[in-house]
């Protein structure tokens, strides 16, 4: 059996995706999963840094990127009770992680464009969060100084 891209290339694998023979140049893994690199091009590797940054800035965020919607509903409802805040956050890096290297099957692939929106969302929105700690740090200094200046 010979590489579909290159018919003079002995094949080493089958792509996950279109089942066709692929050489050793051919080959991409994405998620410990074998794909040509044509049908790689539409999958993309579960990042676990990024996994834990969607759920810590919004509850359940990393649940949606891992693909797991219910869960990230529910925690996306209960988020205020802190706890499932924090327990989102560890399960969001832990099944990223299993989904990466390929123990775990993503139930719904987010299409790239939606990945990279959460990725600017949340990048926004840690500018945000900055922005809002800075004006109270710099609100309780002011205070802080003009009851210093009071004799
Ligand atoms: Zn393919
Ligand atoms: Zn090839």
């Amino acid at each position: 059996m010979t590489c579909y891209l290159h018919p003079h290339t002995p094949a080493i694998a089958t792509c996950k995706d279109c089942r066709q023979p692929v050489c050793e140049v051919c080959l991409v893994k994405v998620n410990g999963k074998l794909y040509c690199e044509h049908c790689a091009v539409n999958r993309h590797q579960q990042s676990p840094l990024w996994a834990g940054v969607f759920s810590f800035f919004v509850p359940g965020l990393g649940q949606l990127y891992n693909g797991d919607w219910a869960k990230g509903i529910a925690i996306l409802l209960t988020g205020w009770l802190i706890l499932p805040w924090v327990y989102g956050v560890i399960d969001a890096v832990l099944v990223a992680q299993a989904i990466a290297q390929g123990e775990r099957e993503a139930a719904t692939v987010a299409p790239g464009y939606i990945i990279l929106a959460m990725k600017l969302g949340v990048i926004g929105l840690s500018c945000l969060y900055l922005s809002l700690v800075w004006t109270v740090i710099s609100f309780f200094m002011a205070v802080a100084g003009l009851s210093l200046a009071q004799p």
